[in-house]
């Protein structure tokens, strides 16, 4: 990654349902672009794989519901039955460092994002179909089918939602493409995001 010689960073906020390939192109775009990943804190339970600290700092509700009392997250909802929030410190520590955060979040956050950074850049990637997603979140074989159906619900109402909020739509029908185009969106949008 290139070091960003940029004297302001930016917040990129990066939505999408889950099961539509979001966090593969997070990763990616983290690593081909002078930003940083945003660590939100849950009161999920860690799926397979997911690390605290690294993937999301999983708390109590009770330790998130005295953060927000606190005013320490910078934006935060409820995302089918959990707690989710960007820290504070977290932005607060890229700003420092001149580098630029992606944020992980939903649409909920995202509006949060708008109001207190006006300046954020929102993208919103689409799943080919509602089908499609579905069969996606299936065949990942670590969401149980309850869950399943809830996010279908949740992802029907983003999608919906999505072009009054966002400032950029990328259908993700193919991965690599995808990720080219956002990468092509933060390039265009701030001529100091050095893209490699
Ligand atoms: P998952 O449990 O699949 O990792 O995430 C569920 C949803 O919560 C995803 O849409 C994800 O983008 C969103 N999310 C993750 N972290 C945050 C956060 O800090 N704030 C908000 N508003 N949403 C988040």
């Amino acid at each position: 990654p290139s070091l960003n010689t940029s004297p302001s960073s930016n917040l990129i906020v990066i939505s999408g349902p889950s099961g539509v390939g979001k966090t593969t192109i997070v990763d990616e775009v983290v690593q081909r672009t002078d930003s940083r990943y945003s660590v939100s804190a849950t009161t999920k339970s860690p799926r397979k794989g997911e690390i605290d600290g690294i993937d999301y700092h999983f708390v109590t509700e009770e330790a998130f519901r005295d953060a927000v009392d606190h005013g320490l997250m910078l934006e935060w909802a409820e995302y089918a039955g959990y707690l989710y929030g960007t820290p504070e410190r977290e932005v607060q520590a890229a700003f420092d460092d001149q580098v630029n955060l992606i944020l992980n979040i939903e649409i909920e956050g995202a509006k949060q994002i708008r109001q207190s950074h006006p300046d954020a850049v929102l993208i919103f990637i689409n799943p080919p179909s509602l089908d499609e997603l579905a069969k996606r979140l299936s065949g990942r074989g670590d969401t149980a089918p309850d869950d399943i159906e809830r996010r279908l619900s949740v992802a029907a109402g983003e999608m919906a939602e999505a072009p009054a909020v966002y400032d950029h739509i990328v259908e993700n029908v193919d991965l690599e493409r995808a990720v080219d185009e956002v990468l092509g969106i933060l390039g265009e949008e701030d001529t100091e995001f050095t893209v490699q």
